[in-house]
């Protein structure tokens, strides 16, 4: 039979790090599951210009590598897997990773997001050579030409993709099927860098000819034809959810972006379960919160530290 840990955290981004460090403070030996490296999609954000502390801003990466230096410092115990379902019986959470089996009496989910796909005629044949969802998925680095890169999508992310990719030297124009909903900030400073943009247009069909790619697609009554290296999808996130039993997933649908739900020992915190509201100092805030909420449960329940 596995052993019962009394806490454990799912994801290691800002929320999930953020869990860990107050629950490590407090006395207590949380287990954190991660998939990837830790610091979460906030690895990926050009400039952070609205966390406090940074009156200048701080890239992404360099304030998620601080949240990891003292997330490593406090000493948590990281399983470096992807967890594959997650169920509550017999008073217990059971996590399953492919491997392993692992229980708990108190779980805090802190899986942030995944891109949503979006559906355009030949673009699911060229997923992951020349169609992406996230920048550093193109193989930018290993060729030091500049390249043709389409980003379809209007909000922050969209733009702020943008940036990293022109500073990465490549040629961007965007894509928005209606208005941009980002930033002015943002594309002030996309546009500034050369981005080129396009609004009200539908992307509607692609092909390969040779390695170039076109782009089918309609802008009010006109047809238009644009030619890429890449096109890189920026529409949106969902949550990271499906490792949820049926039962489970209730629960997330009825938390009301409280984080706290309806079972005792199962909260959420962060992009996750934030909607529109997704911001570092947020998923902070939250992973704060569900450390502290876990901390009263267990002491509750006798089963502290
Ligand atoms: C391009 C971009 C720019 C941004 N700019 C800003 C900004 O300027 N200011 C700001 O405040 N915020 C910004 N953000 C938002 C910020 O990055 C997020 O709000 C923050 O990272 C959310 O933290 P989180 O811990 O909730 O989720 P995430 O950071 O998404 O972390 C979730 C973690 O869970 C892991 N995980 C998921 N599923 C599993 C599983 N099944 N098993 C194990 N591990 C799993 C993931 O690998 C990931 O590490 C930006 C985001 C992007 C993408």
């Amino acid at each position: 039979m596995a052993e019962r840990n009394n806490v454990t955290i799912l994801g290691a981004g800002p929320a999930g790090i953020s869990a860990a460090i107050y629950l490590k403070r407090a006395g207590f030996h949380p287990l954190v599951f991660e998939k990837q490296k830790p610091g979460g999609l906030l690895k990926h954000a050009h400039l952070v210009e609205n966390y406090p502390g940074f009156s200048y801003g701080i890239t992404g990466l360099r304030l998620a590598e601080r949240f990891v230096k003292h997330f490593h410092k406090m000493g948590v115990t990281t399983i470096p897997s992807e967890v594959h379902h997650v169920d509550y019986k017999n008073d217990a959470f059971i996590i399953r990773t492919e491997m392993e089996t692992y229980l708990s009496t108190a779980i805090i989910i802190a899986t942030g997001t995944h891109p949503k796909k979006i559906r355009i005629n030949g673009a699911s044949s060229l997923e992951g050579t020349q169609l992406f969802y996230e920048p550093y998925a193109i193989p930018h680095q290993v060729n030091t030409v500049k390249k043709r890169i389409l980003v379809i999508g209007g909000g922050d992310i969209a733009f702020d993709y943008t940036l990293s990719l022109l500073d990465w030297s490549h040629k961007v124009t965007i894509l928005c099927r209606s208005e941009p909903s980002c930033l002015p900030l943002l594309q002030k400073q996309a546009l500034r860098k050369g981005a080129v943009f396009y609004s009200k247009c539908i992307a509607q069909k692609v092909q390969r000819n040779r390695k170039e790619l076109f782009l089918q697609c309609r802008q009010g009554d006109q047809n238009m034809e644009l030619s890429t290296d890449f096109i890189l999808i920026a529409c949106g996130r969902n949550p990271n959810i499906s490792f949820l039993s049926p039962s489970l997933k209730k629960h997330f649908d009825d938390h009301a972006n409280a984080g706290k739900t309806s079972l005792p020992g199962l909260c959420f915190a962060g992009d996750v379960m934030r909607g529109t509201y997704r911001q570092t100092a947020i998923a902070v805030g939250d992973g704060i919160f569900a450390g502290m909420m876990m901390q009263r449960y267990l002491k509750e329940k006798g089963d502290a530290s």
